[in-house]
């Protein structure tokens, strides 16, 4: 479908930008708009204590930080996020520390997603006065391929159909929205992975059981800790795909914690009840070109990356100051501005597939020890040992799980 016959007759708003979706790209693009006196509209299918406590993610890169944090976006982040600078691989039974912290002068940001989606709204509705209209249903993009796009939602006081009439829209709905599905057949490419696997991913309210994000490599299936709060602990156990939180009791999740991440010398796991329990089907995709006409997507709604290496916010992060920058350029009417959106889509692929290409390289290490097949074993181990053993592969491993290469 290119986009959705027009709706009936009857006013439209004006406005320069749609933003669809409130998540860290939506709100960050609405930030840098507002910022440069540009009006938009964010529309959001959930409300706004949904989004503001929605678990997801937790690790930050450094350049994201700074990239808020140029565009004011960051001051309770910096303030409050936990900075880690190591990780710990737990294989064969031993704790092997990685200090990537002192290989590229770079570090993580400890700060859940929905402190950042609280600041991103507070700062966008309450401080820089942006529309932002939350629990609409049914929203739809018409006259893309056109100069002026409209988009249409039913408002949920009313249940009527408010139509907006744009410059741009941008895309930023997530994996589940309906700005990708907007996209005409045959104009875009989507590239997708299925890894074949399931994560169970979890919460437990307790304190994390060391004080980085450990990595268990076992011959049961990975097993992984990410802390996320002094009291709350995100846990991933590998699990088949077609698995559901009703097959993991939880006596039969903290067993399995406890024997993947088993090491000597490590601290007994912290328990404490599971708050969160769901699986993930692991998978990625990717459409290129990222823009069809006045559609910008960005974030999920163009590219999912399964949470391997804590990606997927970092890149919506990355999407969203380019586009906001970009937008900027073309509604002030900046020089060089049109070349500046051209380039949007390719200056996000570049990173967008560099994190693909590692995340598929991690996921080896981390699942090859579980596929029962003994040489994927011994080359999972093999590329283990050579992070503690090859101070160039421990250099490369660093720069990339902190997406700190100094180009894309
Ligand atoms: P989203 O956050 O999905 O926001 C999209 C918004 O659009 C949502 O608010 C949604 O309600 C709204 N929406 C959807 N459909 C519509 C519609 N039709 N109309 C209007 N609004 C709509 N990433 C990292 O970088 N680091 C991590 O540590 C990490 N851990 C993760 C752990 C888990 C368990 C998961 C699931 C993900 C993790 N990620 C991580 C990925 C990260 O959460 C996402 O990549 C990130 O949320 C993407 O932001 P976004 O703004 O593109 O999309």
């Amino acid at each position: 479908m290119t986009s959705s016959p027009s709706p009936g007759p009857g006013s439209a708003q004006r406005v320069p930008v749609v933003i669809v979706g409130a998540g860290p790209a939506g709100l960050t693009v609405g930030n840098i708009l507002r910022a440069a006196g540009i009006d938009c509209v964010v529309l959001e299918c959930e409300t706004r204590a949904f989004i503001e406590r929605r678990p997801r993610a937790g690790f930050l890169e450094e350049w994201a930080v700074r990239g808020l944090d140029r565009r004011g976006l960051a001051g309770n982040l910096l303030a409050r996020a936990e900075r880690h600078a190591a990780c710990e691989f737990r294989f064969e039974g031993e704790q092997h520390r990685f200090h990537y912290g002192e290989l590229t002068n770079s570090h993580h940001y400890v700060y859940p997603q929905p402190l950042l989606v609280t600041d991103l709204v507070r700062e966008y509705a309450d401080v820089r006065g942006g529309d932002i209209r939350f629990a609409v249903r049914d929203v739809r993009l018409h006259d893309l391929g056109t100069d002026r796009p409209r988009v249409s939602y039913t408002c949920p006081r009313t249940g009527r159909v408010q139509v907006l009439r744009c410059d741009f829209v941008a895309g930023c709905d997530g994996a589940r929205g309906v700005s990708r599905g907007a996209l005409p057949p045959g104009r875009a490419r989507v590239a997708r992975h299925d890894y074949g696997i399931g994560w169970l991913a979890l919460l437990a309210e307790a304190p994390p059981s060391a004080d980085c994000v450990l990595f268990g490599v076992h011959p049961d299936g990975f097993a992984g800790q990410m802390p996320r709060s002094p009291d709350v602990t995100r846990y991933y156990l590998q699990c088949p795909p077609g698995d559901t939180p009703g097959d993991w009791p939880d006596d039969r999740v903290w067993e399995q914690l406890h024997r993947r991440l088993a090491a000597t010398g490590a601290a007994p796991l912290t328990r404490g009840p599971l708050i969160e329990k769901r699986v993930l089907d692991m998978h990625d995709y990717v459409v290129e070109p990222m823009r069809h006409g006045r559609l910008f997507l960005a974030g999920d709604a163009a590219h999912l990356i399964a949470p391997i290496a804590a990606k997927g916010m970092n890149l919506a992060l990355h999407d969203a100051f380019l586009l906001g920058d970009a937008l900027t350029a073309r509604l002030r009417g900046l020089p060089g501005a049109e070349a500046l959106s051209d380039a949007y889509s390719p200056a996000c692929l570049r990173r967008v597939w560099d994190y693909q290409e590692f995340s598929q390289w991690l996921s080896d290490i981390y699942h090859g020890a579980a596929t029962g097949d003994p040489f994927r074993a011994g080359v999972t181990l093999a590329r283990l040992r050579r992070l503690f053993t090859s101070p160039r592969a421990a250099a490369a491993f660093a720069e990339q799980y902190l997406g700190a290469a100094e180009r894309y």
